[in-house]
């Protein structure tokens, strides 16, 4: 299958394949809910009128002729609205600005935010390369035909939170502390676990999120210089031990399993729960006084952050 008809199904919401393919091998997803409840917003029942969406979508033509295709595929497809956070995020908070999500020929792979023009750009050179390196996982690890896809599009699920993050930070004026870079990671996997009130189970979502985490410690040569070191972003190992931490302090019950098999060292491991917890509560209670009128909080810990904040 190529990319661009890859991308098409998956844009077409093709049907979900069973639970155990969305996780990448290295892992194994308990098949029980975690301890984290899912969803801390919803829309209001009669909340229609101010359910208006805050994001436009547009689909810029490459000017390079082998992106072409890619390029026809996702307008048609209607790729970035069709991302399940971003739908279930869009209209969801109060924006003083819209929110432009763009794919677009970069020169090469990347994704980034543009804070003048409150855009967020995916570049077509990061879904080929995705792709690319979603065949060679599915090789190697002898995978079914679909993994390739499923791991593109994880990784552009968390890519794209991960830019939202930063829109969001600029736009609601979010106070971040600590590196920005580190704290839109967990932006990206809180939207993922806790805000999108989606169709898949909690193991889907913490399957995708393994495959984010599988990229980053892909793309990594384990071969530093000073630029590595200094750069606003932690190492490729880092960020995926940080996104494993926050997988297992879901459920550590559950992710045993994962210390076991090396993906995250019992050190680690033993603040995971902690770690998860704060960064959740941490982003729940910076996000939620921004709901649009169309939206509310609900739960113990909901009306706990809002009585306290107001
Ligand atoms: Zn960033």
């Amino acid at each position: 299958m190529t990319l661009v008809m890859a991308l098409a199904a998956a844009a077409a919401g093709d049907a979900s394949p069973p639970v155990a393919d969305h996780a990448a091998p290295a892992m194994s997803v308990p098949d029980r809910d975690g301890a984290m409840p899912r969803s801390v917003v919803q829309p209001r029942p009669m909340g229609g009128e101010g359910r208006a969406p805050a994001f436009e979508y547009a689909y810029g033509p490459p000017a390079t002729p082998r992106l072409q295709g890619i390029y026809r595929r996702v307008r048609d497809a209607d790729l970035l609205r069709r991302l399940p956070e971003v739908q279930a995020i869009d209209g969801m908070f109060a924006l003083p600005r819209r929110v432009r999500y763009v794919t677009a020929e970069c020169g090469e792979f990347g994704a980034f935010y543009r804070p003048d023009q409150t855009q967020v750009v995916l570049c077509y050179e990061t879904l080929h390369t995705l792709y690319e390196r979603g065949l060679e996982q599915q090789r190697a690890l002898g995978q079914d035909e679909g993994y390739a896809l499923r791991y593109t599009r994880a990784n552009v699920r968390f890519i794209v939170l991960h830019e939202t993050g930063h829109a969001l930070v600029q736009l609601l004026d979010l106070p971040v502390t600590g590196r920005q870079e580190d704290a839109m990671d967990q932006l990206a996997a809180i939207l993922m676990l806790r805000f999108a009130g989606l169709d898949e189970t909690p193991h889907q979502v913490v399957g995708n999120l393994d495959m984010a985490a599988n990229w980053m410690l892909s793309r990594s040569t384990g071969a530093y210089n000073l630029h590595a070191y200094a750069d606003e972003h932690a190492l490729g190992e880092q960020r995926y031990f940080n996104l494993q931490c926050l997988i297992y302090g879901t459920d550590p019950e559950g992710f045993a399993g994962m210390v076991d098999a090396g993906d995250l060292t019992a050190a680690r491991a033993a603040g995971c729960a902690r770690e998860t917890r704060r960064a959740s509560r941490a982003w729940v209670r910076l996000l939620l006084p921004h709901l649009a009128p169309g939206y509310e909080a609900y739960g113990d810990e909901a009306v706990r952050y809002l009585q306290r904040g107001g």
